[in-house]
Parts: C-alpha cells; sequence; structure tokens
C-alpha cells in the first residue's frame, strides 16, 4: 500500500492529497490508531502546517516515521498578477517543474477559485488556449489541494473580517479533469471534507468536455457539481469545436449526465457552458437548436463569450448578439446567465491560461531554433 501510494515525481507519499479513508489505511499498516486521522488532516488543512514538527499532540515516533516516508507538498508560486476588477492570477510550478496557472475571482460574498487539473491538456478544443500547447503532465492530488491551501493563505491578509475568503472551488483552469481522476477525485474528497476545506459538495464544480466513462467512474465515486463544456447543439458542429465529441458524442454525453444528476437526488442540476463565438454557435438557429436538445434536461445554462487569445481565429459576438441568444433560452424556461469576462487585463479569463512564462519572447525565440533544427 505504502508502495502504491507513491505519487507522480515524489518517492514520498504526498499527504496534502491524502483523503479520510487513505488517512485511515495508511495509519493502519504504521500500526497507529485511526484517531490521529484528524488530528493530522487538521494540521495540514486548517493549520496551514509546513513540517511534521509542528503537529505537537501527535506522538514523536509518529511524527518521525511520518516524516521518514511522507511530506507536505505545496505547488510553488512562480509570479503573480492582479487585475483591476480584483481577479488575481498565479503562476504556479507543479513538482514536475512544469508551470499552471490558478485563478480567484471575488464577487461580493462569494469567491470563486479557479483550480488546474493537469499541465496543458491534451483535447485541443478549438477555442481554447490551454489545448494549443499541448498536453504536458497531471497534477498530483495534493498539487490540486495544495492549490485550495496556498490560495486561502495569500488571500487572508485582503479579506481579514472573512473567515473562509475561497467559498466556491471550480475545476476549470488548465487540463481536463476526467483524464485525470485518479488525482481529482480524491483531492475533491479532500476539498469538501470537514477536515479539509469544508466546501460544500455544491460549491465543488468539476467541469468537463465530456470524457463520457469519466463521468460514469463519478457516480461510483463522488457527490460533487458537475458542469459539461456543451458549446454546440448539434454533432456536427460539436465534432469541429471539442473534438472528443467524435468519441462521445452529445447523446451519450446527455444520457451519462442525467444519470449523474438522478444519483444525486436532492434535485441537483447539471451546469452547461456555452461558449459564444460570433457567427459560429450563436445564431438563432443553434439558440432553437439548444432549446429542443436540452428539453427536460436537469440543467441551468451558463453563456461564456469566447475570449480571445493571440493566434485565434474566432471572434467574440456583439453584446447584442448574446443578449438576444440568453432570451431565447429564458423565454423557453431555462435558467441561464451569462458570465462576465472577469480579469482579462491578466489574461486570466477562461481559455486563456497558458502557464507562460512572463518571458514569452524568449520561448518563442527557443521555439524558433528548435524548428529550425539548432537547439
Ligand atoms: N477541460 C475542462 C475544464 C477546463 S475549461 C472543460 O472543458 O470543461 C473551463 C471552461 O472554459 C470550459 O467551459 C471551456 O470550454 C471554457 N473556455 C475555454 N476556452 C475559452 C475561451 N477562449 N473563451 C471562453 N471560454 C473558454
Amino acid at each position: 500500500m505504502i508502495e502504491s501510494s507513491h505519487q507522480q515525481g515524489s518517492l514520498r507519499l504526498d499527504l496534502l492529497g491524502y483523503t479520510r479513508d487513505q488517512f485511515e489505511s495508511l495509519l493502519l499498516e504504521l500500526g497507529e490508531k485511526p484517531y490521529r486521522t484528524p488530528q493530522i488532516m487538521k494540521w495540514l488543512h486548517h493549520r496551514d502546517a509546513v513540517d511534521f514538527s509542528q503537529m505537537t499532540d501527535i506522538s514523536k515516533p509518529l511524527r518521525t516515521k511520518l516524516a521518514a516516508i511522507a511530506e507536505i507538498h505545496e505547488p510553488e508560486v512562480a509570479d503573480e498578477k492582479r487585475s483591476t476588477d480584483g481577479t488575481r492570477k498565479w503562476l504556479m510550478k507543479a513538482r514536475s517543474g512544469s508551470l499552471f496557472e490558478m485563478v480567484f475571482i471575488p464577487e461580493g460574498a462569494r469567491g470563486t477559485l479557479c483550480v488546474s487539473s493537469q499541465v496543458g491538456c491534451a483535447l485541443d478544443c478549438s477555442f481554447c488556449a490551454t489545448g494549443k500547447q499541448g498536453f504536458n503532465s497531471n497534477l498530483t492530488a495534493g498539487e490540486i489541494v495544495g492549490q485550495l491551501r496556498v490560495a486561502q493563505r495569500l488571500l487572508a491578509p485582503d479579506y481579514p473580517d472573512r473567515q473562509r475568503v475561497v467559498t466556491n472551488v471550480v475545476l476549470m483552469g488548465m487540463g481536463e479533469p476526467l483524464l485525470n481522476l485518479d488525482n481529482v477525485i480524491p483531492a475533491v474528497a479532500v476539498m469538501m471534507d470537514d477536515l479539509g476545506y469544508g466546501i460544500s459538495k455544491r460549491k465543488v464544480t468539476i467541469s468537463t468536455a465530456g470524457v463520457v466513462p469519466g463521468i460514469q467512474r463519478l457516480c461510483e465515486t463522488t457527490d460533487a457539481s458537475l458542469a459539461i463544456s456543451l458549446h454546440a447543439p448539434n454533432d456536427e458542429l460539436r465534432n469541429e469545436l471539442v473534438p472528443i465529441n467524435r468519441k462521445y458524442p452529445i447523446a451519450e454525453l446527455l444520457a451519462i449526465c442525467r444519470q449523474y444528476a438522478n444519483n444525486l437526488g436532492e434535485k441537483r442540476t447539471i451546469t452547461v457552458e456555452y461558449i459564444l463565438i460570433d457567427k459560429v454557435n450563436d445564431q438563432a438557429e443553434h439558440a432553437l437548436q439548444l432549446i429542443e436538445l436540452l428539453r427536460d434536461f436537469p440543467c441551468k445554462i451558463n453563456l461564456i463569450p469566447f475570449n480571445p487569445f493571440p493566434g485565434t481565429t474566432y471572434k467574440t459576438p456583439k453584446r447584442q448578439a448574446v443578449r438576444a441568444f440568453q432570451d431565447k433560452l429564458v423565454d423557453a424556461g431555462y435558467a441561464t446567465m451569462v458570465r462576465t469576462t472577469r480579469g482579462q487585463d491578466i489574461q486570466a479569463a477562461c481559455g486563456q491560461l497558458v502557464g507562460e512564462v512572463a518571458d514569452r519572447t524568449r520561448r518563442q525565440e527557443r521555439y524558433q531554433r528548435i524548428t529550425a533544427g539548432v537547439a
């Protein structure tokens, strides 16, 4: 068990990503009592311990054992940007050395943390900047939870009157969470656990481009909220925008989502994300098809005006076009919000996360040298 728990990139156990159950098995293996689990988890997630020696209510022999086999590892902050609208974006370094991004979006009493699940992404959706850089690596469960731990700590001084600054977590940063479920499932469990961060299951949202077998697995393992990146009302157009649709077409995707929502019960709904791209999927016919497609599907709809990034030919629709699209859905009875673009001045908006280093030109030059065969 201890051997198999070793996670990517390190020989030590990555404790920040350990669920309550995993701690209990580990303690059993170490010949320790299960009641140590809450003690250790509180040190890790409530008191921000950086070292086992701080855990003074735990016996010295156990601390020594833990220090020998395990570690408390957070992703390192490499850079930080603040938007004029209060949005903050951090460039973070994974254990693998790769850089990825995390974004915090304040909205009144709500504070949403957008975390990454992978460095880069393998899916190559035509409108997404992350996909353009390709896939680099999976983040470990500890690195996913670690983002929340780092964010809470860095944000606390700015919000001295709040006990909890991050009220919502969305896995909508870099990567496709459902292609890294071995790490995402435990990470989300820790975020929702009272011994972890105690965020309600309704406020932790896993977003997917539509990896159907992954949703099947979620049905068996979590009750977090689910968002799907639909973006098109028919397979022909979706094949173009979200290529994984060729493998898992819309009907299959909606069927498994319906099952997920049914499993959760309690009137839980699926969030349908729909990017609006000028003249591509924002016409009246698309709205009407969407209304038909989602009839009786338990959902709320988020419209996201396309966020441009360097090199794309897609355009953001005019405000009136967004409004017209929204009105059609609302008139048909759908709860439909337009997601306002936040943090655009720091390239922190949806689909703009690329984990780029501050000095982009240097990377560009290196790329040119490589392609010219001189590197
Ligand atoms: N892979 C997951 C999570 C990451 S994307 C998924 O596809 O859901 C998070 C959200 O941002 C998705 O809805 C995604 O489609 C959207 N997005 C990506 N690029 C965008 C862009 N350029 N403009 C607006 N939204 C974008």
